[in-house]
């Protein structure tokens, strides 16, 4: 389970609408990416959608259930962000188990749970270890980790990747594709970069200036870019 749909749904802050009223349906199980430049309210429409920001109007559902009122933590959704925000001081371990540790969840559960998403992201040898004996990419592997023990309806991901160099951000899109596949469940993809757009996406909103120029899958927007400025950013020929 995982749909999410966005009817009129609209952000200000003060008297600057950064959302104007929008429409959107993400189905259970897409993999879709919002991309579109600097500004543009790619981390706001993630953070109406986790619950983190108010809506200033509008509808948000989840799996048909009315969600625009309800808080982040009974969304069902786990957000993984750019900055890790792991803790330092505890084991890869317990990084992970934290937000089961904080539901209260059974010791057992949570290891099996523990065991499940250090299998899938290739952690199992690290879990002893601190933050900070591991690579970029694997501390990135254990905020996903963080979120995939929740077993959440959708994953939301904002620009995840920023923070690592360009070889390894390769190796990560790689593998949170082969995550999606795995697990099959929705993931909402933010990022400015064009080429994790077009590469990991079912689904591309292109957003401007907190509206969508376009939705479509890659080769969609590819051949048939509804303007300029999404054929600019999609980088097709038009
Ligand atoms: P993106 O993630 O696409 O770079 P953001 O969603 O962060 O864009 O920001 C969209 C617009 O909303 C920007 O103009 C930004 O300055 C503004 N904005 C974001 N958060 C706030 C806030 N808490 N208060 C006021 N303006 C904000
Ligand atoms: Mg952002």
């Amino acid at each position: 389970m995982g749909r999410i749909t966005l009817d009129k749904v609209q952000k200000k802050f003060g008297d600057v609408e950064v959302i104007p009223p929008l429409d959107l349906t993400v189905e259970d199980g897409e993999f879709v990416v919002f991309v579109g430049p600097s500004g543009c309210g790619k981390s706001t429409l993630l953070r109406l959608i986790a619950g983190l920001e108010d809506v200033s109007g509008g509808e948000i559902r989840i799996d048909g259930n009315p969600a625009t009122d309800l808080p982040p933590a009974k969304r069902g959704l786990a957000m993984v962000f750019q900055s890790y925000a792991l803790y330092p001081h505890m084991s890869v371990r317990k990084n992970i188990a934290f937000p089961m540790k904080m539901a209260g969840m059974p010791q057992d559960e949570q290891d099996r749970r523990i065991a499940k998403a250090a299998t899938a992201l290739n952690l199992t040898d690290y879990l002893d270890r601190r933050p900070g004996q591991l690579s970029g990419g694997q501390r990135q592997r254990v905020a996903i980790g963080r979120a995939i023990v929740r077993e959440p309806a959708a994953f939301l991901f904002d620009e995840p990747l920023s923070n690592l160099d360009a070889a390894l951000r390769v190796g990560m899109r790689m593998e949170i594709s082969e995550l999606h596949k795995t697990l099959a469940t929705t993931m909402i993809y933010v990022t400015h970069d064009q080429v994790e757009a077009m590469t990991m996406a079912d689904k591309i909103v292109v957003l401007r200036a907190g509206h969508i120029e376009q939705v479509g899958s890659p080769l969609d927007l590819y051949k048939a870019p509804r303007n300029t400025f999404v054929a600019g950013f999609i980088g097709s020929p038009k």
